[in-house]
């Protein structure tokens, strides 16, 4: 266990449950952390097992208290084979990739996170997320290991410079969970490899790469925007990201901070009251906040977003569109809409990048195209992602969106609305300006 991350916060932590001892419950409340209420589970919803049952199942001798606190979660998390077993009933496919020599990404899955699990559907979409696969050591046709080029873009170690305006600062290699489809899966998860020091996220050592990206941004006037990611800056000690957002604050031409985690899906304990009061220091401050799937839309991670929100952070929401996870207009609505009733804007939905071993996740690029089409008129706006491909090479992400626009006819431009129906706009002034098209046919309106 990296000892400095269990450094540097005294405050009890408190998410959502009560203060009830593991044991004390004469029988067993239903769980205390159902799935967004607001929406019907769908086949194959997997309802977690009551706290108490887990906790003497899992972690004997573990109190609710402890279950509360993201130190005591990071420090038992679910790393090898052994604890996997003991926890799920794992299939061929996972056994055969767990036993494989490490390639690139640890397994690592907070408990809070594995008791949304099932043990005995190796095909739950939360599970395949984060349970490596044989499929993971083939490498495709058009996959890389940088397939968006960040390593060409990175003026000096851990911060990467594509737009003119705004870098993205690697601040930490670690993440309590790790996502098999992670686009940095070359870089993150050394603190987990056998032999790996214990002190790789020591504050000290940290700041020593720090200070090279931010004598990089102080010298570079351009760069208006800083979003820290990583890894997952939010798994560090209170101290350390206070540390690095003041020295971000003291240099005049940043304006914004933004910072992108999974924190909230993976730990919801993580967010608490000590860490918004001290986030709150640091405005104007965003958050993109990593999710994938509504079924980690629970009371918990319901509770760490209105922290965020109540500290005046606007939060965003960034999800990866994944085969047979949450590409179905389904699973991918209740995930969107319960968002926002999380208070989190729905900001990207990105086509999975081509990293190695990734195949098995990526769908064709035309069903995020397809996603979004059948969810316009379903869902808000508020509620709508921009689908994004971040082009290979570090071409930067590109949007795709349905076109509802069929051309002119006459001074009118034809549109088609979400449900088919063909209007026509009156744009004279367009109409003078548009390229000669061919005469629309009778259907158009
Ligand atoms: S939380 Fe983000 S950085 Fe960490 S493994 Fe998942 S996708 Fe990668």
């Amino acid at each position: 266990m990296d000892a400095a991350i269990l450094d540097g916060e005294t405050e009890p932590p408190d998410c959502g449950f009560d203060a009830r001892e593991n044991g004390a419950d004469p029988e067993e409340p239903p769980s205390p952390t159902p799935l967004f209420p607001s929406f019907p589970q769908a086949p194959g919803d997997f309802a977690p097992t009551p706290l108490p049952s887990f906790l003497r199942r899992q972690f004997p001798g573990a109190t609710r208290r402890d279950w509360n606190d993201w130190r005591w979660q990071i420090a038992r998390r679910i790393t090898s084979q052994e604890q996997a077993d003991r926890l799920l009933r794992l299939s061929g496919p996972e056994r055969a990739a767990l036993g494989q020599a490490r390639t690139t990404l640890p397994l690592a899955v907070t408990p809070y996170y594995a008791r949304l699990l099932d043990p005995d559907d190796p095909a739950q979409p939360l599970r395949r997320m984060v349970l490596p696969s044989p499929q993971e050591a083939r490498r495709a046709p058009g996959e890389a290991d940088d397939p968006l080029s960040e390593d060409a873009c990175s003026p000096v170690p851990g911060l990467v410079h594509r737009y003119p305006n705004r870098v993205l600062f690697l601040t930490t290699d670690f993440c309590s969970t790790y996502c098999r489809y992670c686009t940095r899966s070359r870089q993150v998860g050394a603190a987990c490899a056998p032999g790996a020091p214990a002190v790789a996220h020591a504050p000290e050592r940290l700041r020593a790469r720090w200070r090279l990206g931010l004598d990089y941004i102080t010298r570079t006037p351009a760069i208006q925007d800083v979003l820290l990611s990583g890894g997952d800056p939010l798994t560090m000690p209170d101290e350390a990201l206070d540390w690095l957002l003041t020295q971000l604050r003291a240099i005049r031409h940043v304006q914004i901070v933004r910072i992108g985690t999974k924190v909230p899906a993976v730990l919801p304990m993580r967010v608490t009251p000590a860490l918004t009061r001290m986030l709150k220091k640091h405005h104007p401050l965003w958050m993109s906040l990593h999710f994938a799937h509504p079924a980690e839309l629970t009371e918990d991670t319901r509770t760490a977003c209105a922290r965020l929100a109540d500290a005046g952070i606007p939060l965003g929401s960034q999800t990866v569109l994944l085969a047979g996870i949450n590409d179905e207009p389904g699973v991918m609505a209740r995930l969107l809409q319960g968002l926002l009733g999380f208070r989190v804007r729905p900001y990207y939905l990105y086509q999975c990048d081509p990293i190695s071993g990734s195949a098995h996740f990526r769908t064709p690029a035309a069903r995020g195209v397809e996603l979004l089409r059948a969810l316009r008129g379903r869902l808000s706006g508020y509620a709508l992602p921009t689908f994004v491909i971040d082009a290979p090479g570090g071409g930067g992400k590109i949007p795709l969106a349905p076109d509802y626009t069929l051309g002119y006819s006459g001074d009118d431009l034809v549109l088609r609305n979400y449900a088919g129906g063909l209007y026509r706009y009156p744009d004279p002034a367009g109409a003078a300006c548009a390229p000669p098209q061919p005469a629309m046919s009778k259907g158009a309106a």
